[in-house]
């Protein structure tokens, strides 16, 4: 049996997480026929459906692009392809990302592949997200690397859900050309995969500057540092409140990982973390706001058949039937920030303690080489918990310790690193300065 073959047959077996949105295991089976006539090794991919393969619909989860088919191929999925990548499938999200559990979706909520299997029909733990689709396709090893983005945390929190390596590069150095914006300045295509070396390998693929993309630019060669040498920052504004024991003790353990390896260990301090989520939802609904005005029903995507009497009907109807609640609330405050008396008050206040984040990573990383911290507060809970109106502002608070990273535009890495008492994976973060994106890789390989 061929690579892509065994692939698609995982895919088959693994349906019942509804992982992908669109399975394309006869275009796999065509670019692994061209990858090997190229001697090339062929590898199976899966990509969030809200990155361009061209001729394969592409419905970022939502009703409203549920029959779009792009004639382009997004930069990043075509540099994999020319290297033997193989998509096997488009994977399931948060319609347009928005969320971080892969509940949202059109097409039904991607159940993580961590879950009772017996008990799937009834309750499941959910995928974490939005990228929760591609977490499942690594985890159940129908995919070798799979590509999410990263606006505020969609890939780590999947990924330590899973007990899988969840990338997102320095801001730029993926092209983000042929990705459906969520936040132009927050996102980043990102790389699920079973450890940092191939985090590395398939990096190496995808990474540097592209003509589609004015914002893209090269990741700094790698340097080497001796395991001594290597100073780790504790930042004491992540021991926040919501931190589940299990949480803290995998944190702690690799401090002392840390520590028994001969590193340095320092304690540091990044104090505006606490306004990360706030200013991060002014400035994202912002351009939430603005991004989604494209899907309009009349350059892209559903148009209402309902009977309409003006313009402005056939608008409002195409739209409220085929985004989702959420959406609309993000445009709708997205606009509300935005207009002329509102802008100072909150997005250009809201820019200016973006700069501050910033300024505090500048300041720890004069002392540290790199941050350790968690990456979620908990593992992952059961889907009829989240939908518990009690859990919706712990979802929120999910991405304190994700958010802070894409604020700056810094590499962050989700490490698998222990399981909690009732046996689930729990993760840790690395964050290093920007463009280290192979100092930091190097580093994560010391956890693992
Ligand atoms: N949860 C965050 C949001 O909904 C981040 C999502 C993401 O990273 N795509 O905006």
């Amino acid at each position: 049996m061929t690579v892509i073959k065994d692939a698609i047959k995982k895919a088959i077996a693994s349906r019942h997480f509804n992982g992908l949105i669109t399975e394309t295991f006869e275009f796999a089976i065509n670019q692994e026929k061209h990858a090997l006539e190229k001697n090339l090794n062929p590898f199976p991919v899966v990509v969030k459906d809200c990155f361009a393969v061209q001729d394969i619909r592409m419905t970022c989860a939502s009703k409203m692009l549920e029959n779009f088919i792009p004639n382009y191929t997004a930069t990043v999925i075509q540099r994999l392809i020319d290297h033997g990548g193989c998509v096997i499938g488009k994977a399931n999200l948060d319609a347009f990302g928005m969320g971080s559990t892969s509940s949202q979706s059109y097409f039904g909520p991607v159940k993580g592949s961590i879950s009772n299997i017996d008990a799937l029909e009834k309750d499941w733990r959910i995928a974490g997200g939005s990228s929760g689709g591609s977490a499942v396709a690594v985890h159940q090893g129908f995919a070798d690397l799979a590509i999410g983005s990263d606006t505020g945390g969609s890939t780590r929190n999947p990924a330590a859900f899973h007990g899988i390596f969840g990338f997102k590069p320095s801001y730029g150095t993926l092209s983000r050309h042929g990705l459906v914006p969520l936040a132009n300045s927050f996102d980043v295509p990102a790389i699920f995969s079973q450890s940092a070396t191939e985090c590395a390998k398939y990096y190496t693929m995808m990474a540097g500057t592209d003509i589609m993309d004015s914002t893209s630019t090269d990741p700094l060669p790698y340097t080497s540092l001796e395991l001594p040498q290597i100073r780790i920052g504790i930042p004491k504004e992540y021991n926040h409140p919501t931190l589940s024991a299990d949480s803290l003790a995998a944190w702690k353990e690799a401090t002392e990982l840390f520590q028994s390896a001969g590193c340095k260990v320092i304690d540091v301090e990044l104090k505006h973390t606490d306004y990360s989520i706030v200013c991060y939802h002014i400035l994202a609904e912002t351009d939430i706001a603005s991004n989604m005005a494209r899907f309009d029903g009349v350059s892209f995507g559903h148009r209402s058949k309902n009977d309409f009497k003006s313009f402005n009907d056939l608008l409002a109807y195409s739209r409220s039937e085929s985004l989702n609640d959420t959406i609309r609330r993000r445009i709708f405050v997205g606009n509300y920030y935005n207009v002329r008396e509102n802008r100072g008050k909150y997005f250009q206040q809201a820019a200016k303690v973006r700069r501050l984040i910033k300024q505090d990573f500048d300041q720890a990383f004069n002392e540290v080489d790199v941050l350790l911290t968690p990456v979620t507060s908990h593992s992952a809970p059961y889907y009829s918990e989240v939908n518990a109106a009690k859990f919706k502002h712990r979802q929120r608070q999910d991405d304190y310790y994700t958010q802070p990273a894409n604020m700056a535009g810094l590499p962050a890495i989700s490490v698998p690193f222990s399981t909690c008492s009732e046996g689930l994976p729990i993760g840790v973060q690395l964050i290093c300065n920007y463009l280290e994106d192979y100092r930091l890789l190097d580093i994560a390989n010391i956890l693992y």
